[in-house]
């Protein structure tokens, strides 16, 4: 079974130096990312599967694999080419087994009445008949010896069938180098952290993975090695910021009655005890020259922007910059006109940068913020562009965080670090990333374990929850009768498709059905809301008319925008009570939430119609979910358990750490037990520099180094 004792194999030997592996399977392997004997191991089955010990076939239960041995009585052949079957018939003495091989008209030559097989599959009852299709068989010598007592059922791994390696040849390879290869595994747990938390050893799981005695073994092995992943990620997560708390100063921002005076002066409202919170939190991180990096989560309405207001009003009441990404450009243009409003007539000088502003503006723009003239810079990505740099910037917001990826973040931080000239005697700004995205704890803390997190957990005063019905396109004519009272009533409403015009829609949509921007908006122009103020708003109009639009809507001067989902993010108009989404179905629960957000923000209810036809249960699923609830944290709570969180964090370039065998959802317990283990490990080695932390630095660094961005800590 194991390669020999003059083979020597370690865990870097390469597959087709295994004796006995076919050139071919190594090869395949390899493809599959499986070079050598460590990746092997590391290649875990996806399941595991009984395999009953052999019995009589009158023993054999439907469903479940069995192996058996008996003599062909008969065999035959019928059909012809594809459809061509073999038969043969197996008796034993307890009964009579139909054996059909599909597609395999060879075994006409190898299987013959008289001889004895072992056969082993899935029966299944036909009639009062037994019967097993394709079926592995091996032929036994005819005086082989009859199955002996000791005989166990087994319990068998099941590896992902991959590129023309089956499971078993899978565990074939495995089963030569498994006994040898274990021999190699060193633990990266100190032997008193793993006994507290009784978890196998390193080794032992993986014996108890590729060849379990029990389903006890399979679970314990499991868990351990999903306790690694998250170990290893915690601690990557912690060492990170260790580091940046040890090596890189912020500038602290001190709290002065000055500051606080003219901070009040330029919120207009009472803020919510969950504001003042917040903002108590993040004063607090920003009084040390320990870089801050704290999320700010809170629901759509929340009022998260006067709160990263306040945190930038500090920088620059210290003589500093700050900056607000938003990751679109309506959405910086918003923050850029609202804060413009609340800054007038004080000194603070603010600015707008985003990539589809001319270039001259730009220019200009870029001298000032690299000049100092300009204090507060809203922006988007345009703002990690090479070309900005700051004079001297304190205060990084991110809007929408989850829009962004974990680089750009970083790339932000790194913009403070300009100048060794004037104010800049510091390495990076604090950070401050907002999301209306509620992330479930569990989730939270694995994605942004390296933050700080403050909720918002209450809405301003005065909010009625936003009424949602649901309604099937037949009746799109009472619902735009509706929307007709409300907007003779001096109030405003926003119309959402899911694209600008079918033709441009992606190919999974069916362009015949699909009711785009500009039939809506023409429809509506002609018939529902003929004579009232429509205006289109979409990513493909130019800056200007956009802008345009958008103030126009602002003043009250269109009462309904037909807009695609450049509306999703944040933008705020109180003045605006209903939201038609035609095509419901078609929006991503988050992505409903967020759209419905848009109403309800001033003192009148908000209602939110669903236009849909859902043709899918996710589909009637979401829209069901958005009727029940309007509380964002159970609503996103809801989409993890449908989607997972790569879904609803979308792309890769969300960030969400690439797990094998942990699911942070399912596995939320070990999680927390994982961040808290990692926390204590790091307090006592910051950047697991000790003896006895090498290998774990190491794994750490190869699993999750690039994800982390850690190249600058290895
Ligand atoms: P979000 O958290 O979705 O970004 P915003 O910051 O856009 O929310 O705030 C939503 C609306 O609530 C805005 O019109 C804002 O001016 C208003 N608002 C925020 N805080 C308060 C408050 N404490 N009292 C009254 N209105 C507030
Ligand atoms: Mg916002």
């Amino acid at each position: 079974m194991n390669a020999g004792p003059d083979t020597p194999i370690s865990l870097t030997t390469p597959i087709g130096a295994i004796p006995g592996v076919k050139k071919d399977h190594a090869e395949k392997l390899a493809r599959l990312g499986v070079p050598n004997v460590g990746h092997l191991l590391a290649h875990l089955p996806h399941r595991h599967e009984w395999v009953r010990a052999e019995a009589g076939i009158a023993d054999l239960a439907a469903d479940s694999i069995a192996s058996v041995r008996g003599e062909v009585t008969a065999t035959r052949m019928t059909g012809y080419g594809r459809k061509a079957r073999f038969q043969a018939v197996l008796m034993d003495d307890t009964g009579r087994l139909d054996l059909v091989f599909f597609n395999q008209p060879y075994l006409r030559d190898k299987i013959k009445p008289g001889m004895r097989l072992r056969v082993q599959g899935k029966a299944a009852r036909y009639g009062p008949g037994l019967q097993m299709t394709n079926p592995k068989f091996e032929t036994l010598e005819i005086d082989a010896p009859e199955p002996g007592a000791t005989e166990d059922d087994q319990l068998r791994p099941v590896y992902p069938v991959t590129e023309g390696i089956t499971s078993d040849q899978a565990e074939a390879i495995v089963a030569k180098v498994l006994g040898t290869a274990l021999g190699h595994i060193e633990d990266h747990l100190p032997e008193e952290l793993r006994k507290n938390r009784t978890m196998p050893a390193l080794r032992d799981a993986y014996r108890m993975m590729h060849a379990p005695d029990s389903e006890d073994e399979v679970d314990a092995a499991r868990r351990r090695l999903a306790y690694d992943e998250l170990l290893l990620f915690q601690l990557g997560v912690h060492m990170k910021r260790a580091h940046l708390r040890q090596t890189m100063k912020a500038p602290p921002l001190e709290r002065t009655d000055a500051v606080e005076k003219s901070i009040r002066e330029r919120i207009p409202f009472e803020l919510t005890d969950a504001q003042r919170r917040v903002v108590r939190e993040i004063a607090a991180d920003l009084a040390l020259d320990v870089p801050m990096n704290r999320l700010v989560q809170g629901d759509v309405g929340s009022g998260k922007t006067v709160v990263a207001l306040d945190a930038m009003l500090r920088a620059i009441g210290h003589g500093h910059q700050a900056s607000l990404m938003a990751p679109t450009e309506i959405l910086a243009e918003q923050h850029y006109l609202s804060m413009s409003d609340m800054l007038a007539g004080s000194n603070v000088r603010i600015a707008l940068l985003t990539g589809a502003m001319p270039a001259g503006e730009k220019a200009s723009t870029l001298a000032g913020i690299a000049d100092g003239t300009i204090d507060l810079v809203v922006g988007t990505h345009a703002l990690i562009s090479d070309r900005v740099a700051f004079r001297s910037l304190a205060v990084v917001v991110i809007d929408e965080q989850h829009r962004f990826g974990v680089e750009q973040r970083a790339k932000l931080r790194v913009k403070g670090s300009v100048g060794d000239a004037g104010a800049g005697e510091f390495d990076t700004p604090h950070v401050l990333v907002m999301t209306a995205t509620p992330i479930p704890r569990t989730i939270g803390l694995t994605l942004f374990g390296d933050l700080d997190i403050s909720t918002i957990d209450a809405l301003p005063p005065g909010r009625l929850p936003v009424k949602t019905r649901t309604v099937t396109s037949d009746r799109r004519d009472e619902v735009y009768a509706w929307v007709r009272s409300k907007l003779e009533k001096g109030e405003q409403a926003y119309i959402v498709v899911p694209a600008i015009d079918s033709g441009a829609s992606s190919g999974a949509a069916q362009p015949d059905t699909l009711r785009d921007l500009r039939t809506v908006h023409k429809e509506l122009e002609d018939a529902e809301l003929g004579g009232l103020r429509i205006a289109a708003l979409h990513g493909r109009l130019k800056r200007d008319t956009r802008e345009h639009v958008m103030a126009r809507f602002r003043a009250g001067k269109i009462d309904a925008l037909v807009a695609t989902t450049v509306i999703e993010v944040g933008v705020d108009v109180p003045n605006a009570t209903v939201i038609v989404i035609e095509h419901a179905d078609r929006f991503g629960l988050a992505q409903l939430h967020q759209l419905r957000g848009r109403v309800g923000r001033g003192g009148k209810p908000g209602a939110c119609v669903l236009i849909a036809d859902p043709k899918t249960p996710d589909g009637s699923e979401r829209i069901k979910v958005m009727c029940e609830t309007t509380d964002g944290f159970s609503l996103a709570e809801r989409d993890f358990e449908i989607r997972g969180p790569g879904d609803v964090f979308g792309t890769r370039q969300s960030g969400v750490p690439p797990f094998k065998v942990a699911d942070p959802i399912r596995d939320s317990k070990l999680l927390e037990l994982a961040r808290r283990d990692a926390a204590a490990w790091i307090g006592l080695s910051p950047n697991l520099a000790g003896p006895g932390d090498a290998l774990a630095r190491r794994r750490l660094l190869r699993l999750h180094g690039p994800w982390l961005g850690l190249g600058d800590v290895g």
